[in-house]
């Protein structure tokens, strides 16, 4: 959510911020500026505007003189929570003075008595969001030392906040600081990069230190400082960031999003690489750091998730009661955060989050340690807060998800789910020959991916055909319902067509009154158990007129009598069905999307890792 830069140091600041910025561009935002030193002048010169990146660079184009190098600035992409995204709320914002310079992501939940002091203090304002407190309160704390002065000023916020300040007091140092919201520091030689994001940073570097909750950086060009809220220097060690820049371009697709569909045979690939034992018939997850002796121990899983996180959550639920006979319960995060949940002695707690910052998330992982549990995390971004506070966990190892609807994270999420539970279920009560046939599976997963991938063309066709209804359902049942929660959040958030998933047994509990000729019915109608019953819902919604798309086993025919249009899923057993379904669900999401003109890889409100709540 929201994006920040900064840099100091002996390139061209301006150029370093503006393409960080377009790095940040997936994350989702509405208004876009950023302040920089002039040394011709000694001033802080200002550009913001409502909408996107290019737009920004046009007034740049306009409103700052070509040929001076500033060696020193910051930037930000903002995704509005106080005041409408327009120019006068875009940040940075200055102090009164126009002495300080400051980005702000997060939330300053005490804004609005902060504000009347500051008012009452003869400040005053001019925009609408709570952020612009924080220049003013800079201002006011400032005695000539620049981290003294953000420390007390930060001292007085209650919320959350990854912020970068800048002054032309002090030409030659960013300070930073985090609480609640990422940031990221690049180290590199006589340059230092800021970002809230590492993927604003991997073009400069790959050796990266993220801020803890409570740090305050001071950095220039050549020296970066950490002290930690009381004010003691700390050493935070700098992470090795294994991503290379072609992960983070398009590479001749269209979108990210279809880039990021087409990689997930690959990221399958590297999320089972050397974690499968096919002789013993288990796999093997270090990143748990559990022995044999505390998983045989474990008699309760609660997943934690948000979003399409928690689909995969809820498919986890089938695969550790069905492989692991361990009851498991699948609780969305805020929920579980928000209520006083029973975690027992042997209840082991996962978190799932893609980006590891999800706001909800964070929280009840925070909460479940606090009551004692034993705390896994699945994550794909390296080093991020979730994957760092719960200390054990793994990786998907899928490579940045730029795209803001999940594709390949959700697959991964899935394959790591599955090798979890096949480590469970093999020290509880799983047969090493049942262990051997489920690894078999797994290795032949990314070719199953493949396959499903090879029916594009027909995909697109089906697509072609329904991309003008306004409504869809999806239906499905077992397995195949989560993927049918997930088909529906993937259309409508880059679609905008209105979706619902229901459990295929629910469709006569009420929401069937909805359907007629103009809402189409997708049906997840496998050759797994249940198909039977879903071919029976399926007829149900044809007497009523309502087109019914079914995605089905391929080769099995006779499911032509109970639809309109078919998707074909190649032969897999139960527990991979959902990962095929899924890939098909977002392909045909994708065309449908492309087809109405969306903007699919940055969708309209969305923002791809949610760090408020
Ligand atoms: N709350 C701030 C605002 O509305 C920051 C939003 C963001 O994180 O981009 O301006």
């Amino acid at each position: 959510m929201c994006g920040i830069v900064g840099y100091v140091g002996n390139n061209n600041a301006q150029k370093v911020i503006v393409s960080g910025l377009h790095r940040l561009e997936y994350r989702g935002y509405d208004s876009a500026g950023l302040s920089l030193w002039n040394p011709d002048t000694g001033e802080l010169d200002t550009v913001k505007t409502s909408g996107k990146i290019g737009e920004l660079e046009s007034c740049l184009e306009h409103e700052l003189p070509p040929g001076t190098t500033r060696p020193i600035g910051i930037g930000h992409t903002r995704w509005a929570t106080h005041g409408a995204p327009n120019q006068v709320n875009a940040h940075p914002h200055l102090s009164q003075t126009g002495d300080f310079s400051i980005v702000h992501n997060g939330i300053i939940e005490n804004y609005s008595a902060l504000k009347s002091r500051l008012l009452a203090n003869g400040f005053s304002f001019t925009s609408d969001t709570d952020s612009e407190v924080l220049a003013h309160l800079i201002e006011q704390c400032y005695d000539g030392d620049l981290t003294r002065a953000v420390t007390a000023a930060l001292e007085q916020i209650e919320g959350t906040y990854g912020i970068c300040v800048i002054s032309k007091l002090h030409p030659d140092k960013i300070i930073a600081a985090r609480q609640g919201s990422p940031i990221a520091v690049g180290i590199c030689h006589n340059e230092t990069v800021i970002a809230s994001d590492i993927s604003a940073i991997v073009q400069h570097t790959d050796r990266v230190v993220f801020l803890n909750d409570g740090d305050i950086l001071t950095a220039t060009a050549d020296d970066t400082e950490i002290l930690s809220h009381k004010n003691v220097p700390i050493a935070r060690e700098a992470t090795l960031i294994d991503w290379d820049i072609g992960q983070i371009e398009k590479g001749g697709f269209d979108h990210f999003m279809l880039k990021e569909i087409h990689e997930q045979p690959s990221a399958i690939a590297n999320a089972t690489r050397g974690r499968l034992l096919l002789k013993e018939g288990t796999a093997k997850l270090d990143g748990m750091k559990m022995t044999s002796r505390e998983i045989s121990r474990v008699d309760r899983i609660l997943i934690v998730a948000c979003g399409t996180s928690l689909y995969a959550a809820m498919i986890g639920k089938y695969l550790f009661e069905d492989y692991a006979d361990i009851p498991t319960e699948v609780q969305q995060a805020a929920e579980f955060r928000y209520r006083n949940p029973i975690i027992e002695p042997n209840t082991c707690v996962l978190a799932i989050s893609q980006s590891g910052e999800t706001a909800d998330t964070l929280a009840a992982v925070r909460e479940a340690m606090r009551k004692g549990a034993e705390v896994l995390s699945i994550c794909n971004v390296v080093g991020s807060t979730i994957a760092r506070e719960t200390g054990r966990g793994v990786y998907l190892h899928a490579g940045p998800e730029i795209g803001v609807a999940s594709t390949k994270a959700i697959s991964c999420q899935i394959t790591i789910l599955t090798m979890m539970a096949l480590i469970f279920g093999r020290t509880h009560r799983l047969s090493m020959q049942k262990g051997r046939e489920i690894v078999d599976y797994l290795s032949q997963l990314p070719k199953l991916a493949q396959k499903v991938l090879d029916q594009e063309t027909a995909i697109q066709a089906v697509a072609d055909k329904y991309a003008s209804y306004e409504n869809a359902f999806f239906i499905g049942r077992g397995y195949m319902y989560p993927a049918a929660l997930e088909g529906a959040l993937k259309l409508k958030e880059i679609s905008y067509i209105h979706a619902e998933g229901y459990h295929a047994a629910e469709l006569k509990h009420g929401p069937i009154a909805l359907l007629n000729g103009d809402v189409p019915l997708i049906g997840l109608a496998l050759n797994i158990p249940g198909r039977n019953k879903t071919c029976s819902n399926l007829q149900e919604a044809r007497a009523r007129n309502t087109p019914v798309i079914a995605i089905a086993t391929e080769g099995h025919r006779d499911i032509e009598k109970h639809c309109d249009d078919i998707i074909q899923i190649p032969e897999c057993p139960e527990f991979l069905a959902p990962i095929c379904v899924i890939i098909a669900e977002q392909l045909l999401s994708y065309y449908i999307a492309k087809l109405r003109g969306c903007e699919i890889d940055q969708p309209r409100n969305l923002a791809k890792s949610v760090t408020v709540e």
